[in-house]
């Protein structure tokens, strides 16, 4: 295992970013849809274009697992994947994220800063806002090793070699006390019509019947 930190001050984007995102949280689903929808799309590329994936057989989708028990969400897609070093870059590096582009459009004024969030991308880092911590484990098409990404959102996050066997990426939150609406199927299911109506690939979710 690695321990790495994240190169600026971290807590405070949380703060900034929950502070004026808090009444509109629900949009780290919509990052993580669209996360996984260009992963889907990089990996289709391939699978057209390079002999070394053409012959496998692909079933691109979403799935998005609630576990009330877990107190968890799941978004996993069967895309591109990333490595070791995908990882530190576009996980662990917040200037990569749309996080720190749309902070710095932030006017304090909650009706301009409303408008941001459609506008922006706000990225990965917005999962912080409703989980307490974060598991990306994820492989990278072509290669062999797989890896989790594991975080707090704040100051450090861990990278540790794992075994997967599909390429393609997981996300798992364990939800904050805060963020239980998030296991609710109906309030769910709400959230992903609203901001999948463009993501070509299927998206199935999945939870335990009451
Ligand atoms: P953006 O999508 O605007 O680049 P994000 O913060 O949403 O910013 O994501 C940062 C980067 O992390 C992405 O550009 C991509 O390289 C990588 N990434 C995030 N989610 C996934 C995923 N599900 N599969 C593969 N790569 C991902
Ligand atoms: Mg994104």
């Amino acid at each position: 295992m690695a321990k790495y930190e994240y190169q600026t001050e971290i807590g405070q984007l949380l703060q900034l970013m929950t502070h004026s995102l808090y009444s509109h949280r629900e949009i780290f689903l919509r990052e993580l849809i669209s996360n996984a929808n260009d992963a889907l799309d990089k990996f289709k590329y391939l699978h057209l274009t390079d002999e070394k994936f053409k012959n496998e057989t692909w079933d691109p989708k979403i799935n998005i697992k609630i576990d009330k028990e877990d107190n968890s969400l799941a978004v996993t897609d069967n895309g591109i994947g990333m490595n070791e070093e995908d990882l530190i870059h576009n996980l662990g590096t917040i200037a990569k994220s749309g996080t720190k582009a749309f902070l710095e459009q932030l006017t304090g004024d909650a009706k301009k800063d409303n408008n941001l969030i459609g506008q922006f991308g706000v990225g990965f880092y917005s999962v912080f806002m409703v989980a307490e911590r974060v598991d990306v484990i994820t492989k990278k098409a072509g290669e062999d090793q797989a890896w989790k990404f594991s975080s707090d959102g704040t100051g450090e996050y861990e990278i540790t070699p794992v075994i997967k066997d599909e390429h393609g990426t997981v996300v798992y939150l364990k939800l904050k006390e805060d963020a239980k609406e998030f296991l609710d199927h109906w309030r769910v299911k709400e959230i992903v019509k609203k901001y999948s109506d463009h993501i070509p690939y299927p998206i199935f979710l999945h939870y335990e019947e009451e």
